[in-house]
Parts: C-alpha cells; sequence; structure tokens
C-alpha cells in the first residue's frame, strides 16, 4: 500500500494494517492513500471538480473519498473520522473506497460532467444521483459477497433516521422563501431525495446478494408509513435495475450503464412523485419543468408529523 499521511498525524500500526487488508481483498493495493487530518483541504487540492466540497453530511462525517479525476486516481481518508473507529470498519471502509478506484480503472464510472453536458438540469441532477446510487449498490453487493456486514448508514435505525430527515427537508423545502425560485426548490428537494436514494444504493447490496432480510415493519410507525407511501414503489423499481448489473470483475460495457442508469433515473422519478413532485420533460436541447404535485394541505399535515415525531424522538 501507497501510503502518506498529512498533517500531524501519527497512525498506529493496526490502522495502517486494517486499511492494507481493506484494499488487498478488493485487489487495489496499488491505489494510493492519503491519510490527512484536514480531509477538506487535501480533498479540494487533489480534485478539481470539488472546490466547495464539505464533509459534512447529515448526521455524519465523510470517512474517505476516492478521487477520480486526479492522475493516479487517490483514496483520501479523513484521520478525524476513523482514528476511533474498530479496525474491521477501517477495513470496510478501504474495500469500499479501493472498488471505487477499481470501477474507475475499469472506465466504468460515470462522471456527472456527462450528464449536464448532455442534458438539461432537472434530468442531470436525476442521472447523476441514479448513477451514483447504482455505482454504490455495485459494490455493496460485492462487499457483501467478501462476507463484509451491512454498512452503518444501511442498518434500520440509519434509515429511519435518514427517512425523518428527508420529509423534514422536504417540507422545509415547500416553505422556504427562498424556493420562489424553482431550480432552489428542485436542488433541495433532489438533493435531500439524492441521500436516501445512495443509502438505499447500500442497502441493495446485500439484499441482492442474498446476504441481507430487510424487514421495513422494523421501522419506526413514523417510518414504516412513510417508507410504505414514498419510498416503497420506487425501491421495488430500483432493484428491478439493479440485478441486471454486473458483479464489479465482470466488464460493463457503457451501453449497459446507460440502460441501466434509464432504469434507476425511473426508480428515481417514482420516488419524487412519492415524495410529492414531478420533473417533466428534460430530454437533451427541452425544456424541464419542477413542480410539486401535492396541495398546500398535504404540506401542512408532513410538517405536523415531523415536527410530532422529532419532538418524539428527542424524548
Ligand atoms: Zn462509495
Amino acid at each position: 500500500m501507497y501510503l502518506a499521511v498529512e498533517g500531524t498525524v501519527s497512525v498506529p500500526d493496526n490502522i495502517v494494517n486494517a486499511m492494507h487488508r481493506g484494499l488487498e481483498i478488493v485487489g487495489g493495493a496499488a491505489t494510493p492513500v492519503i491519510l490527512s487530518d484536514d480531509f477538506v483541504s487535501t480533498v479540494q487540492r487533489l480534485s478539481t471538480s470539488t472546490q466547495s466540497y464539505a464533509a459534512e453530511r447529515g448526521t455524519g462525517m465523510v470517512a474517505a473519498k476516492t478521487i477520480t479525476d486526479h492522475e493516479p486516481t487517490t483514496i483520501v481518508v479523513n484521520f478525524k473520522a476513523i482514528h476511533d473507529r474498530q479496525a474491521q470498519d477501517i477495513e470496510r471502509l478501504l474495500a469500499h473506497e479501493g472498488c471505487h478506484s477499481l470501477i474507475d480503472g475499469k472506465g466504468e464510472s460515470i462522471s456527472p460532467k456527462q450528464f449536464y453536458d448532455n442534458y438539461d438540469t432537472g434530468l442531470a441532477m436525476l442521472c447523476t444521483s441514479a448513477s451514483i446510487a447504482l455505482e454504490e449498490f455495485r459494490i455493496e453487493r460485492h462487499l457483501a459477497e467478501l462476507g463484509y456486514p451491512v454498512a452503518e448508514r444501511a442498518a434500520v435505525d440509519q434509515i429511519d433516521d435518514q427517512i425523518l430527515e428527508l420529509v423534514g427537508e422536504v417540507v422545509w423545502a415547500s416553505m422556504n422563501p427562498a424556493s420562489a425560485d424553482v431550480l432552489t426548490y428542485a436542488k433541495a428537494v433532489i438533493e435531500a431525495m439524492h441521500s436516501l436514494s445512495v443509502t438505499l444504493g447500500y442497502l441493495a447490496g446485500p439484499i441482492i446478494a442474498g446476504t441481507h432480510i430487510f424487514d421495513p415493519t422494523q421501522f419506526s410507525e413514523f417510518g414504516h408509513a412513510h417508507w410504505m407511501s414514498m419510498v416503497q414503489r420506487g425501491w421495488d423499481m430500483r432493484q428491478v435495475a439493479y440485478r441486471q448489473v454486473p458483479a464489479i470483475q465482470s466488464p460493463y460495457a457503457p451501453e449497459l450503464i446507460f440502460n441501466h442508469v434509464d432504469l434507476a433515473v425511473s426508480a428515481n422519478r417514482q420516488f419524487l412523485r412519492d415524495l410529492g413532485f414531478a420533473i417533466d420533460g428534460g430530454a437533451p436541447g427541452a425544456d424541464w419543468s419542477f413542480h410539486r404535485i401535492v396541495s398546500n394541505a398535504v404540506v401542512d399535515a408532513q410538517f405536523k408529523s415531523v415536527l410530532a415525531e422529532a419532538e418524539r424522538r428527542s424524548k
């Protein structure tokens, strides 16, 4: 393993060994790793596309990022996020990032730029979101097959929290005066959806690998009700798409990738509809529109139920 350390970091041997094992197991030992105590600035220095990069994501801190627009592709690990983690978590983290590097090395990673060059904004956002989640699925299925446990972010209680967060963010987007600007409104809603969509990619991995059984009745009453009304239909469609995706060790032809991204985009459109929104149009060169398809009364009711649930959980 090619490990560089940035900042005033002293790295215990067990962390180095765990990182090495993770990369090795997915055949990624040739990917350079930088362990940094100033994660954001290391990421920004290496990557040309992440100038406004932030390491906070909803509930936690990003632990690592694979920079594919740097030559060579490099994994940056956030020392602050991993220093107190168990060795097996660190191993898993590096195995995951090593897979990103592997997929990129095979020319099978999808750059959002491809979409923004080809599509208008609404569809580009949906395509980007769908393609990111699809790659996460491909990786997590591989990790499940290697015997790693379900990712933390796809654990039942974590998803339950993310559902509340999603509904809260969507309600807030509808109430925020800044949403008078449609692009601002669309971005807020799609970003909120994207975050759970990526988690669903993580969750689908071990389910489709056959190593994990997922039961939405394990959610809180709020989580279960919202899963059924907002997530389930898109989730079913998403799995149909994912089941067609070749294993990480197999080649993945560009036409096939786009075909599957298209299917996953349809799943995301359904997800969006069930959240109360529609994106129409968005074909190359055509106009697109984003609009809410539920009434103010529905948003009001959602607002009250989010408040009540947040209150209940804070006790
Ligand atoms: Zn990933």
